[in-house]
């Protein structure tokens, strides 16, 4: 297998990045995007820590680590540690995941306005959520569709938002194919849905979308020992559908590099 990357890394807090490197190197990956950790009381300065800790990893192998500033946009002063995380950290995108908060409500649109102007791609948790206290209520993938009012930011729904796939599947197509005509959102096929809805969902998404809007990503530790039979479980499904090779490039490769790129027009003259 050729050499891969992920899109969907969780820092823990406590890695080195020896360790990480080693792992990647041992399982063919080259590049990951790694989110700064979670904090257990979600407070502001909690969230300075964890960025600055994916700053220094992203630091030691800036080649090989994307860092992204994890951020709840409703604390007080989230734009201000985001702009720091961006500009002055120099990390590369921003993860978020809607907890008490709506992706197309009020309180996030301040984020969104100020990330439109950085340049940067958004992850977004999409789908059920198994966290203690959290409801998955506010994960829905059609609340996404309000990043269409902010034209700079490509962003990634990530689980295909199980078990909303088909939605999440529209709300892709809608902007990769429909009246939005952007290559704006991107589906992060990390996993999180039972291998049957998996499989069923990525055989749909391929049949009416592009690869070029499929991005592989584990929510996985590449330096743990079973990464590499998390990623032949995804490279089964790919072979039973019969993906082809090229795809698998774009999926698995290509589609990484691609997300840090301005989104652009889906089809000419629309
Ligand atoms: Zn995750």
């Amino acid at each position: 297998m050729d050499w891969i990357n992920d899109c969907h890394v969780h820092l823990m807090g406590k890695e080195k990045p020896a360790e990480i490197l080693r792992g990647m190197d041992k399982n063919k990956v080259e590049k990951c995007i790694v989110f700064a950790p979670i904090g257990k009381n979600d407070t502001l300065q909690e969230t300075v820590e964890a960025d600055d800790f994916a700053a220094k990893i992203q630091k030691s192998a800036p080649k090989r680590f994307y860092g992204f500033v994890r951020i709840n946009p409703t604390l007080p002063g989230a734009c201000s540690e985001i702009e720091r995380g961006i500009k002055k950290l120099k990390l590369r995108g921003v993860k978020m995941l809607p907890k008490k908060w709506y992706p197309h409500g009020e309180e996030a649109r301040n984020s969104y306005e100020l990330i439109n102007t950085l340049n940067v791609p958004m992850l977004f948790h999409s789908g059920i959520l198994w966290m203690k206290g959290a409801m998955s209520t506010y994960c829905r993938p059609a609340y996404y569709e309000a990043l269409y009012d902010y034209p700079k930011i490509k962003f990634a729904l990530a689980h295909i938002s199980w078990p909303w796939t088909d939605e999440c599947i529209a709300v892709a197509n809608r902007f990769w194919a429909g009246d939005f005509n952007r290559k704006q959102c991107i589906i992060d096929t990390t996993s999180g849905a039972p291998r049957i809805w998996k499989a069923d969902a990525l055989r749909k998404a391929l049949s009416i979308l592009p690869p070029d809007c499929i991005m592989f990503g584990s929510d996985f530790w590449p330096w743990h020992k079973d990464y590499r039979a998390y990623i032949e479980a995804d490279f089964s499904i790919y072979g039973e559908l019969g993906v082809s090779k090229p795809y698998l490039q774009k999926i698995f490769n290509s589609n990484f590099d691609e997300f840090f790129k301005p989104p652009k027009k889906a089809r000419k003259g629309a």
